[in-house]
């Protein structure tokens, strides 16, 4: 049966990693359709929308997409892959292979998958001038009088809702049931600073907890956390944790295995998912075709498995594997001086 699947390349060299991995899963044969919705400047120019229907109504009707990095217009359409189609889930792996550069000492036995709750938190966006807070008479806990007499300056509302934290706690569970590794989902949050907002986090996880007897489940608070990570990173399975923290952790991730150019992500709704490397345009590098592609190989065989192959999602991640390995064909991040389509040849090639 054919799936299909919607590209969004993104911008500056987000390119020049999605199109060789595009052409790899292409050459897999097994019945991939692409559709490139316009979006950003290109779409504006023709339509007059960063976003124009035409663009959405491909999103809708593809099974998945993979979307590129993105700096700059096309951000729109993230938004709606994001808030629009509720992928509350946002999954990101960090598993060593041997032969990255990773800067630890042992960084044999990493294999821990971050999920980062995707749509609340302080990403609602909710931001504004701290006297627009005077009606509300807000009093902080260390603030002599009012929050908006603070004197000039801004706020940002963090949001964390029941429904919004058990659905990714209770995804985090099933992950963990699935992976079969350690059988364990680790929660970080500021709950001893902030009990309102990361202490209702904490509260559903635990709640949600015992409902999987058969998982363990931890906690700890989340600066506490960060340490840990770095300096135990082979004890976790999957961790969850609210937006802002498991955005910046899974970065600190990348590092951990070697760079962000290994980073992997996938953002799960109920009824729709798509796929992203989880670095930036990489901007410094673009047009040099150095790009190491390997986050989007490692997104693409994420979505592979979401669209029922995971046969050959398993032999491409082998190849990779291998290729790290032999250590013959690495990007300039990596410690070599492969090109990133001589990495993905090399990929081919193991195939
Ligand atoms: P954003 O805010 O969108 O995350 P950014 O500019 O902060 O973007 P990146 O674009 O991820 O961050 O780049 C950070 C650094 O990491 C840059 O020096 C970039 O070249 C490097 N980098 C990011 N992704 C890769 C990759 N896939 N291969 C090699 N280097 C990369």
């Amino acid at each position: 049966m054919i799936k299909t699947i919607a590209v969004i390349e993104g911008d500056d060299a987000a390119p020049e990693a999605m199109q060789p991995v595009i052409a790899l899963l292409d050459s897999l044969n097994i019945g991939l359709e692409w559709v490139y919705p316009e979006v950003g400047e290109a779409a504006e120019a023709r339509t007059g929308s960063i976003f124009p229907d035409d663009a959405r109504a491909l999103i809708d009707g593809a099974d998945t997409t993979f979307f590129g990095s993105t700096s700059g217009k096309s951000g729109a359409a993230l938004m709606y892959l994001r808030w629009g189609k509720e992928t509350f889930a946002n999954v990101r792996p960090c598993r060593y292979l041997a032969g990255c550069a990773s800067p630890l000492a042992d960084p044999e036995g990493i294999d821990f998958v971050i999920v980062r709750e995707n749509l609340e938190d302080l990403y609602i966006g909710a931001e504004g001038q701290l006297t627009d807070l005077a009606p509300l008479a807000l009093t902080g806990r260390n603030i002599k009088g009012f929050v908006h007499e603070m004197g000039v300056g801004r706020y940002a509302l963090k949001a964390i809702t029941e429904g919004g934290t058990e659905r990714v706690v209770r995804f985090s569970f099933e992950l963990a049931r699935k992976r079969a590794g350690q059988r364990k989902v680790t929660c970080a949050t500021k709950h001893n600073m902030l009990r309102e907002t990361d202490g209702l986090f904490l509260e559903v996880a635990r709640r949600v907890a015992s409902d999987y007897p058969d998982i363990t489940f931890e906690s700890f608070i989340v600066d506490d956390f960060a340490c840990r990570l770095i300096r135990e990173p082979q004890k976790y399975d999957v961790v969850v944790m609210p937006n802002l923290y498991g955005d910046i952790l899974s970065d600190a991730a990348g590092g951990l295995v070697g760079s962000l150019g290994l980073a992997a992500s996938g953002c799960f709704g109920d009824d729709y998912a798509y796929f992203e490397p989880a670095h930036g345009t990489a901007p410094d590098i673009a047009g040099m075709n150095i790009i190491n592609p390997t986050a989007a190989l490692l997104s693409s065989t994420m979505m592979l498995e979401y669209l029922g192959f995971a046969a050959e999602a398993i032999k491409i991640e082998e190849a990779i594997a291998r290729v790290y390995s032999r250590g013959d064909f690495l990007t300039p991040d990596q410690g070599g001086s492969a090109t990133t389509t001589e990495f993905v040849s090399a990929v081919t090639q193991q195939l």
